[in-house]
């Protein structure tokens, strides 16, 4: 393709507080609708909004972890317009003053490099409610549970060049909302959500080319595809001479394309101006060093440190690195057990293919951290098999009983007792007279059998390391 893209993200947050922005109301998710309102977010006359302070809290944090600088004196603001499900005629959100700006978070891309990517700002503003839309009578239904919902919406530079970056960008948004506890990262559920605007240029263009804004993007792969078949169809438009509207599209993720919504509002259609109701919010050192404090390590350190300090390759550390949960439960194994890439292996390997197939979170896996390490020790201590270790895991999995419980009750052990080897390795040798010429006339490539043979006698219990050196002396006599 002849076309540089051109993509910026905006991004919605639903702060994890348990009342509304402005109202004291649940924000549950799945509630009978319009049982959790009041007369504040249902958008009575007369009624007067009150700022939630975990969800400025929430959103400081957010800012912080993006790197933004925190704007000490901000203020809400009214953007007008009218909708459904929108029964104050107005969102509250910030404007001239948003609480975070100037931000960047850096992306690594495919061959390993990293690349930064700006954030223009971060502000606080309220969700709307919903509208489903009777398929079977011509009747809207309007459900007010959302509305007032404390969101965040993350407005990125137009710095991403393509889909893949586009992606990276969104998966460490979602990493670093669920790292700082401010958003449960839900995208089925709509938690965390994008809209995605796209527009090509011929390289070395001085200005950028006209933008569509896709919408409704609630997962990875669908902003990815969402963003190629914009690509896509810009590309066409272009080639043909024509030029491209400036307009909202919506995402149709069943098939696999994109309608027009509405031609795009400028921001003066909103007729935005300071919210005369809220005062404006002025955030002390104390508040910000607290909520500094407040911040864990996140996901691209963690990344950096276990390639740099624990020597795992950057694709295990991506991997484990991908969810604070994963991550804690790695370091625990750690902690108990100091061999990064062996606990790396069983975590990525064995665990994540357990919750994978039983799709459990790792809060509820059956298979503690502390129980996979008491499991890898029987290995270190020879005490059972590298193979063996496999079945056991999978018993803990389906049990829940421990390593040692599930070795003693089945009689696991592995064997390293030489009499009892010798016993069976005496048994292999009289049974293949063959082989044991043939290794003794220079095909030392039979070891393999042999050790074969005589770890499936002992039905995988023998001690391979033992095997191996009773069979090199009793083949060289
Ligand atoms: P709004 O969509 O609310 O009018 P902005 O005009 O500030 O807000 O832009 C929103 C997003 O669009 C930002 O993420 C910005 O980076 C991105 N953007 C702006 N211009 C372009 C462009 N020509 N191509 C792609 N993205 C763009
Ligand atoms: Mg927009
Ligand atoms: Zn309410």
């Amino acid at each position: 393709m002849k076309y540089e893209v051109v993509i910026g993200l905006e991004i919605h947050a639903q702060l994890k507080t348990d009342t509304k922005i402005f109202c004291g109301c649940s924000t549950r998710f799945g509630a009978a609708p319009n049982s959790q309102t009041c007369p504040v977010c249902l958008g009575m006359p007369g009624v007067l909004p009150v700022v939630n302070k975990k969800a400025v809290e929430y959103a400081i944090k957010a800012g912080l972890a993006m790197n933004c600088e925190i704007m000490r004196d901000n203020r809400f603001a009214r953007k007008n317009y009218f909708y459904p499900d929108l029964p104050m005629g107005y969102q509250i959100t910030q404007f001239e003053r948003p609480i975070a700006r100037n931000g960047h978070l850096d992306i690594t891309l495919d061959d390993g490099g990293k690349k930064r990517i700006g954030i223009t700002r971060i502000h606080m503003e309220n969700d709307a409610g919903k509208s489903s839309h009777d398929p079977y009578r011509p009747v809207s239904l309007v459900d007010l549970n959302r509305a007032g919902t404390p969101l965040i919406e993350i407005v990125s530079e137009p710095d991403m060049r393509s889909a893949e970056e586009a992606g990276a960008f969104m998966r460490q948004i979602h990493a670093i909302v669920r790292y700082t506890g401010v958003c449960d990262g839900n995208m089925e559920e709509g938690s965390l959500r994008c809209d995605a605007n796209v527009s090509l240029r011929l390289p070395g263009a001085p200005e950028f080319g006209t933008r569509t804004e896709m919408k409704n993007l609630n997962s990875f792969r669908n902003i990815e595809r969402a963003i190629l078949s914009e690509i896509r169809r810009q590309a066409d438009i272009l080639d043909e001479g024509g030029t491209i509207v400036q307009e909202t599209r919506l995402w149709n993720a069943d098939l696999g394309k994109s309608m027009s919504m509405r031609s795009k509002e400028d921001a003066h259609d909103y007729r935005y101006f300071p919210d005369p109701d809220l005062l404006p919010i002025l955030i002390d050192d104390a508040w910000l060093d607290q909520i500094r404090a407040d911040i864990p390590e996140l996901p691209e350190a963690k990344k950096e440190r276990y390639i740099k300090d624990l020597g795992l390759p950057p694709a295990d550390a991506a991997v484990l690195t991908s969810s604070i949960e994963l991550a804690r439960y790695f370091e625990t194994c750690l902690s108990l057990l100091d061999k990064p890439k062996l606990v790396a292996n069983w975590v990525m390997v064995s665990l994540l293919a357990l919750i994978n197939a039983k799709g459990l979170s790792i809060a509820d896996t059956p298979v503690s951290a502390e129980g996979l390490v008491e499991l890898l020790n029987l290995v270190e201590k020879g005490e059972i098999s590298g193979t063996m270790a496999k079945t056991v895991f999978e018993a803990m999995a389906e049990s829940g009983k421990s390593a040692r419980r599930i070795v003693d009750e089945k009689g696991l052990a592995q064997v390293s007792d030489s009499s009892a080897i010798e016993g069976i390795i005496d048994e292999v040798l009289a049974k293949n007279p063959a082989e044991v010429s043939a290794y003794q006339g220079g095909k030392t490539k039979l070891m393999g059998f042999f050790v074969g043979q005589v770890m499936r006698a002992s039905k995988g219990k023998a001690n391979p390391a033992v095997v191996n050196q009773l069979l090199e002396e009793k083949l060289k006599s």
